[in-house]
């Protein structure tokens, strides 16, 4: 279904965008416009570009498309992920302020078609899981199920669609051969990546899996659920790291703020937060071994024992 051009130019991966973009060449312009946008998105600047003239809309609308060319040709997961979630939260923000029936024009370009039975919103539970956030507000666990159908209310609507266009957006076709303008244009992004340095050198077997987890996603530029984030807050703040390596160690992530993460994990260290049990932290979805160790915690202190009894071991052989 065509919604038009304003709907097109607020939801540039909808079918409506598609079908304006026509035969429309890629210009300078429009290549200028998609490596502003990814820029954006690097200073995580989630504020709408408003245009009036139709030939600006129909360029903006290709600006995404460019951007889409180039991160598919870049093949960067930092610049990839920063502008998953800053176009998404762009889309949250347009969203937020539209009516019911443009809501459900955006989250049918995902497949997210709820309906309304006895007074409950209700969306078949393959979409649902395919767009739910790794939260535990979201976990089925803690929803109603009917009929193979999955209670949710308007806000929640509106956070799957969010996710949605995120999961879109991150799965960018790999561009082989781009023309010279989006190479030029990729060379250009990569050279203003900001070089954030990880200073902390892990090896397998120094953290429990679940923290070597996070610290791989971190590494990959991956988004981290708000418990995550605060489970490796507190977790390493545990181990005795202090806070400025925890601040870097969070640089990986595409929405990274300093500011934000060091008041966090300030506040954190200020509340004396204790690590989770290995039961919470399974609550939260983020377990992915069987450890019986009762908290991630007791890693280093299991682990300790065991070295010293390796090396006690090795002594006594070595004494005959
Ligand atoms: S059992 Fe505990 S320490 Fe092991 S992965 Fe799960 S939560 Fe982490």
């Amino acid at each position: 279904m065509d919604e038009g051009l304003d709907f097109a130019v607020k939801y540039p991966f909808s079918d409506s965008a598609r079908k304006s973009l026509g035969d429309i060449q890629l210009t300078e312009r429009i290549v200028e416009l998609a490596v502003e946008r990814i820029r954006k998105a690097v200073r995580g600047d989630d504020s709408a570009r408003v245009v009036f003239h139709e030939s600006d809309k129909r360029e903006e609308i290709a600006s995404f498309a460019a951007a889409r060319m180039i991160l598919g040709h870049l093949r960067n997961s930092y610049l990839t992920n920063r502008f998953a979630i800053n176009e998404s939260k762009i889309v949250r923000g347009r969203i937020n302020k539209e009516d019911e029936r443009t809501v459900d024009a955006v989250a049918a370009q995902f497949g997210i078609a709820s309906a309304v039975e006895n007074g409950m919103m209700l969306l078949d539970l393959p979409t649902y899981l395919r767009y739910s956030v790794r939260d535990p507000h979201y976990k089925l666990i803690n929803r109603k199920l009917f009929s193979g159908r999955v209670e949710i209310n308007a806000e929640e609507k509106k956070r799957l669609v969010e996710e949605a266009v995120k999961k879109h957006i991150e799965r960018i076709p790999t561009v082989k051969d781009p023309p010279d303008i989006i190479k030029n244009a990729g060379k250009q992004l990569v050279a203003e990546i900001p070089k954030t340095e990880v200073r902390m050198t892990v090896k397998a077997g120094d953290h429990p899996p679940c923290v070597m987890r996070l610290l791989e996603s971190l590494k990959n530029h991956e988004n981290l659920p708000h418990h995550a984030r605060w489970f490796l807050a507190a977790y390493t703040l545990a181990i005795g790291m202090g806070e400025d390596d925890i601040v870097k160690l969070f640089a990986g992530a595409p929405d990274f703020s300093e500011k934000i993460t060091r008041y966090q994990v300030s506040h954190i260290k200020k509340k004396g937060y204790s690590v989770p049990s290995c039961a919470t932290v399974m609550s939260y979805g983020l377990c992915c071994a069987v450890c019986r160790i009762g908290s991630p915690i007791n890693w280093h202190t299991l682990e300790k024992g065991r070295k010293d009894a390796i090396n006690a071991e090795a002594d006594n052989a070595a004494k005959g």
